[in-house]
């Protein structure tokens, strides 16, 4: 429906796994004006309005006709706050966000039947479990158990008291609440709030206590109710032999040749050398990928290997990040080339046809490149941090990754001659490949642990 990161792979797919374990699950996100919305029909499912200060707001509740996605997907519709283009990244954001979640709390407080449990997804649905335990208009809601799972602690929502004016009426004595640092935090106050909070790997919980832009004290003083649950990946999306993104299709039986062809593909697209490794990177072009390190460590690691290596990168976000990577490319033509957008479909293209995809993360919660990337048979290049020291083992300590210690311009162009060294022994290349295959990383498991997490709360 719509995509930025990893919540979107998350939410889009732990649903559809717990329908599978017997339990209902539905989702409720803003209606962004996307190619899913306008492709799709839908149902109007409910009208309400909301008071924010003196202003009515009407909201709409429309639902995915079908069930495409395989479970209930329901959008909140406000007309001229949600309805657009672009997710997040605009001036009103605050006032969008608070809208959405009031407009989620009025729908719900009409159902026949209550859920056991509301789960909640970063800071744009963090004030929910604080709308529902001391929202006046709410009582009712009060005991229903609500989990937080944090994606991502950098960004935490921060806004003015004066917001406050627009928040449903509640019990004034609970503002704390809502604070921390002297701000409303959507955030803290949901990891004050939610009786669960999780985030989405074991490693990234124990460096949110030392770590966490300002909340290391809160998830320390909460760490009874913290625990961390590693992503799965949605294998009936990311599967190389399915992929419906792919025009050569390979399962581990056939990935030497498999990926050959689609590394052809790339190869022949891009003008590479198809001999030569090719390392990839995708994600966001932010300060926690470590993006900004990427345009020196490539120019670096091109000056000691030159003729060794071709490197193909996808992303966008940050501007400067954005120049620095295109302006490269004149000068390492034929060995480089960088795609400057979001493209659902090259990405897949890319993890099934590389040899290495590059991850020198200084952040990174849990990651779902490198599970996508090891599923296709591409050998994780990762910096030893959160989820990628939960999920990749260096090939010197008998895993199938290539891991580092720091997001740095020197261990970057390290790692890439270890690359460059490794792709001469095929043999080897073959022997991770299948290993890397043959790990279970499904939404099975955690999905489980998920329901396990439920229970713990609700019985
Ligand atoms: P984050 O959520 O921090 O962005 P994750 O690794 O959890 O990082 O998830 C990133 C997801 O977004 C993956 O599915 C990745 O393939 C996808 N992605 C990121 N940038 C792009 C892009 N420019 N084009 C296509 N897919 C992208």
């Amino acid at each position: 429906m719509a995509k930025v990161g990893g919540l979107a792979d998350v939410v889009g797919a732990l649903p559809k796994y717990q329908i599978q374990l017997n339990h209902i699950a539905k989702v409720v996100m803003p209606m962004h004006k996307t190619t899913f919305l306008l492709s799709n029909e839908w149902d109007v499912e409910f009208k309400g309005s909301i008071l924010m200060q003196h202003q009515h707001i009407n909201y709409t509740i429309i639902k995915e006709k079908y069930n495409s996605l395989g479970f209930d997907l329901y959008c909140v519709d406000i007309l001229g706050l949600l309805d657009r283009e672009t997710v997040y990244g605009y001036d009103d954001d605050n006032f969008r966000y608070i809208a959405f979640q009031m407009a989620v709390v009025d729908w719900m407080s009409q159902w026949q039947h209550q859920p056991d449990v509301v789960h909640v997804h970063d800071y744009h649905a963090g004030l929910i479990p604080f709308f529902m335990r001391y929202g006046k208009a709410y009582a009712h809601l009060s005991s229903i158990k609500t989990v937080l799972t944090v994606h991502n602690a950098q960004y935490q929502g921060w806004m003015d008291w004066n917001f406050a004016n627009y928040f449903p009426s509640f019990d004034q004595w609970k503002s704390g609440m809502l604070e921390w640092n002297n701000q409303i935090n959507p955030l803290a106050s949901a990891i004050k709030c939610a009786d669960k909070v999780t985030t989405v790997s074991p490693s990234y919980m124990q460096e949110l206590m030392y770590q966490a832009n300002g909340l290391e004290n809160l998830f320390q003083y909460e760490k009874g109710k913290c625990s961390g649950i590693i992503n799965g990946i949605d294998y009936e999306i990311w599967n190389p032999e399915t992929d419906k993104r792919l025009t050569h299709h390979f399962n581990i039986d056939t990935v030497a040749q498999g990926k050959l062809r689609n590394k052809q593909f790339l190869c022949e697209t891009f003008g590479f050398d198809i001999q030569l490794p090719l390392i990839i990177f995708i994600g966001r072009l932010v300060g926690e990928k470590a993006a900004d390190l990427l345009p020196d460590a490539i120019h670096q690691s091109f000056e000691r290997y030159y003729n060794q290596f071709n490197v193909l990168v996808l992303g966008n976000g940050n501007p400067a990040v954005e120049y620095a990577l295109s302006s490269i490319r004149e000068r390492w033509y034929g060995y480089y080339h960088s795609q400057i957008t979001y493209n659902e479909t090259l990405s897949h293209q890319m993890y099934a046809g590389a040899d290495f995809l590059l991850m020198p993360s200084r952040v990174e919660p849990c990651g779902l490149n490198q599970l996508y990337a090891m599923r296709y048979g591409t050998i994780p290049m990762v910096r030893r941090t959160g989820g990628l020291n939960d999920t990749v083992l260096d090939i010197g300590d008998g895993g199938y990754g290539i891991c580092f210690n720091q997001a740095s311009v020197l261990d970057i162009v390290y790692s890439i001659g270890r690359a460059i060294e490794l792709f001469k022994h095929q043999e080897t290349i073959s022997n991770i490949r299948q290993k890397m295959m043959t790990i279970n990383n499904s939404w099975n498991k955690s999905a489980a642990e998920y329901i396990e997490l439920y229970y713990s709360i609700y019985r």
